[in-house]
């Protein structure tokens, strides 16, 4: 490609992808499906490896989510909320263990967690003494919205903590982040609710979530079936958390809704198996899944990864493969 070719379809596929975050995240109103957005991001994301020159900070490679609106308060997440690096198939998965024992060290034992990817959107929750405090969406990674009042309404969340174990603490302080996502079932009864009012419908069960949650009056926010999955942790305080697999056990006792199928391996081929499975189990799923999370289990290890760019490098989304358009054939039989 030519120099001059190859700014103008930089340029192009910054536009598209500007527009499209922008009516994803912000107007909750996609007109490109996910995976043609991935392909316009792959592609661009390319280009941009292979000329660093033509490289810029405010390109779409460059954030997470989309800016805030002024439609809520801002809240500066005390750790920025990150993406994940995708994966599109097995050779890319066996190319990110690669990258981590190169700099982890060959010979490192390493344990996987491995979790499902819910279609929904991230938030985080702030609890102080064991109250519930603050809510917010991820925003652009750095900055988020406080939808605290409209997370409330959320029946998924606790608003004050409890442990079934007597050993386990109540933590001084501790940001939870998380998954609002909306079951299919209840997408579809949700839209067809909205249709027969003569409301606008949601394209899917994500935007839905999304468009439910950034409500301004919490009163609808509270009739919308949101649910909330827990997967991480931000800065926590008064508890030591060494590992994924210990932190979503220390969520299940907390009283957060914990992912069932999330499951810890210590062995890359089990963990690829147990893939294969979950992308086999697609269809059968009560919630929109778009793949699958491996995360390396040690919160040192973790550390020392670190990040490049908005994804950690201890992290890695398998992305299911497109969903194909199908055509139906009509077969006919003719009698001769
Ligand atoms: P992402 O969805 O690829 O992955 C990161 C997110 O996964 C996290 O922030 C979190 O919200 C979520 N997640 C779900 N389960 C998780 C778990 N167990 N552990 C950790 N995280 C988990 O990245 P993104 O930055 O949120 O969004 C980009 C994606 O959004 C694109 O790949 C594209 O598919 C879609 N998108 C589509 C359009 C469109 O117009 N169709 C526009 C913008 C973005």
């Amino acid at each position: 490609m030519a120099e001059s070719e190859l700014v103008q379809r930089i340029e192009r596929l910054r536009a598209l992808l500007r527009e499209h975050n922008y009516r994803y995240y912000v107007l909750d109103d996609p007109n490109v499906s996910d995976a043609e957005y991935d392909a316009l991001m792959r592609e661009l994301r390319h280009l941009e490896a292979t000329h660093p020159e033509l490289c810029s900070p405010d390109s779409p490679t460059q954030r997470v989510g989309a800016p805030v609106t002024s439609q809520f308060g801002k809240v500066r997440h005390p750790q920025a909320m990150l993406s994940l690096g995708n994966a599109f198939d097995e050779a890319d998965l066996h190319a990110w263990r690669e990258r981590v024992l190169k700099l982890l060290g060959a010979d490192t034992p390493l344990a996987y967690v491995v979790e499902p990817k819910i279609d929904g959107l991230a938030i985080s929750l702030t609890y102080r003494a064991g109250r519930f405090e603050l809510g917010a969406t991820r925003g652009d990674g750095e900055v988020g919205e406080d939808v605290s009042a409209n997370l409330r309404t959320v029946r998924g969340i606790p608003l004050l903590l409890r442990t079934e174990t007597p050993d386990t603490p109540i933590p001084t302080s501790i940001e939870v982040r998380g998954e609002v996502y909306m079951r299919s079932a209840d997408f579809e009864a949700l839209n067809k609710r909205l249709a027969s009012s003569g409301e606008k419908i949601f394209a899917n069960a994500r935007n839905s979530a999304a468009g439910s949650l950034r409500q301004k009056d919490p009163a609808i926010t509270a009739n919308r079936p949101l649910r909330f999955f827990a997967y991480q942790v931000g800065p926590v305080e008064g508890v030591e958390l060494t590992s994924q697999w210990q932190t979503l056990a220390y969520l299940r006792d907390l009283g957060f809704p914990v992912n069932r199928d999330a499951r810890r391996f210590d062995d890359f081929a089990a963990v690829l198996d147990y893939c294969r499975a979950w992308m086999a189990r697609r269809d059968s799923l009560e919630f929109e899944a778009d793949g699958i999370v491996i995360k390396i289990d040690d919160f040192a290890q973790q550390r020392e990864l670190g990040v490049v760019g908005r994804d950690p490098r201890w992290a890695i989304a398998f992305k299911f493969p497109a969903r194909e358009a199908t055509t139906r054939l009509q077969a006919i039989t003719v009698n001769v």
